[in-house]
């Protein structure tokens, strides 16, 4: 028998985790469960991650963990506990379905039925901000090669297991030529190896816009950190309600299951909530673990549930509802269901599956790197763009060095800027490197220059050249 961590969670969580579990077990799924406690009263007891490290010694031993939504505390600094599960236990990917259940859930797109494939470990939930200036804060989009093949591959693997035709990749490479022209890049490579599967790539905007429009369009949708985020309860709400949609969270050896919404404390402790986000999460869980024949029987008695018109508040209408329920008469009624098929619904049918193994990531040869020059990033508010170009010449005079250029916010200002664009005290100096000079020895060189010049250089980030190719972004306007 298999055996689980469960968390029940704040709010909401505790009612939809009792409702869920019954379920669970009435349906004879060769399962148990390991309790742990996470979430607002750790963290209120003083922890700040809101776990403690015996649940982190559970959650490793049992590798699933089924958790209902937490209460993260306002201000304080506490850390989301989501993001640290996700990343403490390498779970690299978040996949979400968002179907309609037409017309018995309200939605305008009756047809949709998309699995979003959302990159779980970097971009800018990598979590590295930093002030520079008075008036500049800066947030690291972080985009790995590993990353980008683990997740584009995770998602063509998910379209092959599940029968699906298409995978549209999201990005926004025609602005972040570097890091989303990876994300893009490693897309069309991995594409290539599943020539049955069709494949598309539209840049995040409209992107976004057909898919709160047109949804049917999409099949499989695999896109980076932030604009999954983003566009995953875009499609959750469009489908009808964010409180119908789970989500899995996989790693190579751990994986977190849960419904995709909070733990709506406006609602809690009256058993209204709807259990279906987390219930949907089970199913998802019990096919990642082989009982298959359990998710299968749970999802089309909670078909039967929904299309029957027992329905909670949340998604209650008054022409497609038979009978509001509570929470745990909505999870008594999926129970008396079970064995039974949906009559108008696509029945659900999960085949065996041994779960998806990827390849072991390949780390390639070594790429030949050239340092080219130095961005120095400097605090300055002490006169005109010319003035700091004449501190910044003086400062690497003795020096084998050129300054190429100065931005704010990416855009050049020197040389002939334009008076008027708009500047901010977080200056980028571009220096190049004589070629026979190039070393961090020249760079630490330039720094002791400026500083001696009086200049304040808040950060510095090295320019190189990778396998014949500049791999830096060019100022705009340059
Ligand atoms: P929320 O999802 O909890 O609630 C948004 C709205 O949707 C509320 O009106 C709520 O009543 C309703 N709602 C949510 N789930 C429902 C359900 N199952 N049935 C019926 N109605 C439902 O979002 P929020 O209010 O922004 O966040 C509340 C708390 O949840 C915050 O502390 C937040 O940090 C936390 N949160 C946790 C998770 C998680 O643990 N995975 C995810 C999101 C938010």
């Amino acid at each position: 028998m298999k055996t689980i961590t469960i968390a029940k969670g704040d709010g909401i969580g505790p009612e939809i985790m009792d409702a869920t579990l019954n379920i669970i077990k009435a349906s004879g799924a060769d399962i148990q469960w390991e309790e742990i406690q996470v979430g607002e009263k750790v963290y209120l007891e003083g922890n700040k991650s809101g776990i403690s490290t015996s649940s982190w010694d559970t959650i490793r031993k049992n590798k699933i963990l089924f958790k209902a939504p937490i209460t993260t505390p306002q201000g304080g600094g506490y850390k989301s506990l989501n993001v640290t599960i996700r990343k403490t236990l390498g779970l690299y990917s978040n996949v979400r379905p968002c179907v309609s259940y037409f017309p018995y859930v309200q939605t305008k797109h009756p047809k949709m039925d998309v699995i979003i494939v959302r990159e779980n470990e970097e971009d800018l939930y990598a979590g590295i901000e930093h002030q520079q200036t008075d008036e500049v804060i800066q947030c690291l989009k972080l985009i790995s090669r590993p990353g980008c093949e683990k997740i584009v591959r995770y998602a063509f693997e998910l379209a092959k297991v599940q029968n699906r035709k298409k995978v549209t990749c999201f990005s926004k490479d025609n602005i972040m030529k570097q890091t989303d022209g990876l994300f893009h890049q490693v897309f069309n490579e991995i594409a290539a190896e599943y020539p049955s599967i069709e494949t598309d790539h539209m840049i995040i905007d409209i992107g976004a816009a057909k898919l709160a429009d047109s949804p049917e369009q999409f099949d499989v949708i695999v896109t980076s950190n932030l604009y999954g985020d983003i566009i995953s309860d875009i499609a959750a709400q469009v489908a009808g309600s964010v409180g119908l949609a789970g989500s899995a969270n996989i790693g190579e050896s751990c994986a977190m299951f849960e419904a995709i919404h909070g733990s709506a404390p406006d609602i809690a402790g009256k058993n209204i909530a709807n259990p279906s986000g987390l219930i949907q999460a089970a199913v998802m869980m019990l096919n990642h673990i082989g009982l298959n024949d359990s998710a299968t029987k749970i999802q089309n008695a909670w078909l039967k549930t929904v299309e029957e018109g027992y329905h909670t508040a949340d998604i209650y209408n008054e022409s497609s509802s038979r009978q509001k329920m509570t929470t745990s008469e909505f999870g008594e009624k999926v129970i008396s269901f079970l064995g039974q098929k949906p009559n108008q619904l696509q029945e659900a049918h999960f085949p065996k599956s041994n779960g998806i193994q990827l390849p072991k990531y390949v780390r390639k040869s070594a790429a030949k790197k050239v340092l080219k020059g130095v961005d120095l990033f400097v605090h300055w508010t002490s006169g005109s763009v010319d003035l700091l170009a004449d501190k910044l010449k003086n400062a690497s005079i003795n020096y084998p060095v050129q300054l190429q250029l100065i931005t704010n916010r990416g855009i050049k200002v020197w040389p002939e800027g334009f008076e008027e664009t708009f500047c901010t005290d977080h200056w980028r100096c571009r220096f190049f490197i004589d070629e026979a000079n190039r070393s961090n020895a020249t760079i630490i060189e330039l720094l002791h220059g400026a500083n001696a010049e009086g200049i304040e250089v808040i950060k510095t980030e090295n320019l190189y050249e990778i396998n014949g190719k500049d791999a830096f972004s060019v100022g705009q306007g340059q």
